[in-house]
């Protein structure tokens, strides 16, 4: 447990990762039949290709399909509506990814809202969000479910903590807010309109980052008593991934810290394949 611990911990999320895909690969193994995801990209976006690389690498690695369906820039947004259409009809796919962010001329909202939700596996259609506002079962996307991971596998109580997050996107900062609020933790959602940061950040007992601005978090913003958790990533010259934690500063004056790269990533992949063989189990 880490109220024991008097060193910063360093939360290792490719050792988290392999864990989880140790118990998909028996999950899948023990399916009738081979589970299929297809993920919609528009575009060829280099941050997407590398995520979607990243997907496809551990779907095989569990004995998972994947279509990976790629439109040109141009594609009119009825013909991926028509195609999600189509997907949501076929029952030999059981998830259904839109590859995020879409060209700005198309509406994300509009295409995911299509997506039927016993196959939103990223938790994005309003029926999973409104799920989790209403604290019901439902599809959470894979970062969310990879913060939650984390806390469960350091047995973390969250009852009862502070909170802070800094970032409040649909898609990452506000669904951490509702599932950790689930959880009875005391949440301080902030963003770029928060006066003083520091100030803030430095109140939590559990910091989690989601913003894309590397080492916006210093050892400024930090406590001993802290477990954080960068769910940010950015690529710096050309190649490097970071988080937005000045990690070599803070590392070592927090009980307990997630790297970029190495620390959510890796579980965030992990969760979303959990959430597809979960739809898997109702069906199969
Ligand atoms: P986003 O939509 O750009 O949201 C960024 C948030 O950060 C906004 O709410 C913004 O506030 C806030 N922010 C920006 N500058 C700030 C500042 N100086 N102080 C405080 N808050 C500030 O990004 P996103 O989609 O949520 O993604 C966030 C990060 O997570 C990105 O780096 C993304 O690549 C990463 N990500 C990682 C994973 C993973 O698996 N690890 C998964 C998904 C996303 P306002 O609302 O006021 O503008």
């Amino acid at each position: 447990m880490l109220e024991s611990v008097t060193m910063t911990k360093i939360l290792d999320g490719r050792a988290m990762s392999r864990n989880i895909e140790k118990t998909l690969l028996r999950k899948v193994s023990n399916l009738a039949l081979r589970p299929k995801l297809v993920i919609m990209q528009v575009g060829n976006k280099e941050e997407s290709n590398t995520y979607i690389r990243h997907k496809i690498t551990f779907a095989k690695r569990i004995g998972v399909a994947v279509w990976h369906k790629k439109y040109d820039e141009a594609v009119r947004e009825e013909s991926i509506v028509s195609d999600i259409k189509k997907y949501n009809r076929d029952n030999s796919m059981q998830g259904i990814i839109v590859q995020l962010p879409l060209p700005k001329r198309l509406s994300a909202s509009r295409v995911l809202e299509v997506i039927q939700p016993d196959k939103d596996v990223d938790g994005l259609t309003s029926a999973s969000v409104n799920a989790l506002l209403r604290n019901e079962s439902g599809f959470v996307s894979g970062a969310t479910r990879a913060v939650m991971a984390i806390l469960d596998r350091e047995k973390v109580k969250v009852a009862g903590k502070k909170v802070v997050i800094v970032g409040r996107s649909t898609l990452v900062g506000i669904p951490t807010a509702l599932a950790l609020v689930n959880r009875n933790a005391t949440v301080t959602i902030c963003h770029e309109y928060t006066k003083n940061l520091a100030e803030e950040t430095k109140r939590a007992d559990i910091l989690i980052t989601a913003v894309g601005k590397p080492k916006l978090i210093t050892k400024n913003h930090v406590a001993p008593r802290q477990i954080i958790i960068d769910i940010g990533i950015t690529v710096v010259d050309g190649n490097r991934v970071t988080g937005d934690v000045d990690y070599d500063k803070v590392k070592d004056k927090v009980k307990a810290i997630t790297p970029v790269p190495g620390g959510v990533g890796p579980i965030t992949i992990a969760c979303l394949f959990e959430n597809l063989i979960e739809a898997c189990a109702k069906k199969f």
